[in-house]
């Protein structure tokens, strides 16, 4: 039986892909777009960056439809990829031990944003399969 277990992407995985997707072409300020920015220190597994144009401080979510998630990058890949694959938001929640509402949620903000698309085929270039984590 599929788990969460079995997935074999991890945190750090699915951050590297998520910077790939949103710094492809380059570092830029979340609040005035500049291309002035610097690294600056970490937030957790995050990196933070400081833009010296408006010296806005932000991380790799900020911005983002993960912003201000507590629930980990890889669970929103875990439900990306499922999603790809048509399964329904009743078997994921089952899957990831969650209740129904987060998942929808997450779903929802996936679909709206179109990133589950991204995030998958991101995922399934660098691997060079369709593929990706076990699934
Ligand atoms: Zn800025």
């Amino acid at each position: 039986m599929l788990t969460l277990k079995s997935f074999t992407l991890t945190e750090e995985d699915c951050l590297t892909t998520l910077r790939e997707i949103r710094w492809s072409n380059g570092l830029t300020c979340s609040s005035c777009s500049s291309k002035n920015v610097i690294k600056h220190g970490n937030y957790g597994i995050y990196k933070k960056y400081l833009c010296k144009e408006c010296g806005h401080v932000f991380n790799d979510k900020t911005g983002t439809i993960f912003h201000g998630s507590r629930v980990p990058l890889r669970v929103w890949f875990f439900i990306a990829l499922t999603m790809q694959s048509g399964m329904s938001i009743s078997e994921m929640s089952k899957i990831l031990g969650m209740y129904y509402d987060p998942v929808y949620r997450i779903v929802k903000k996936l679909r709206e944003s179109g990133y589950h698309k991204v995030m998958s085929t991101k995922l399934k270039e660098t691997a060079g399969t369709g593929k990706v984590g076990g699934l």
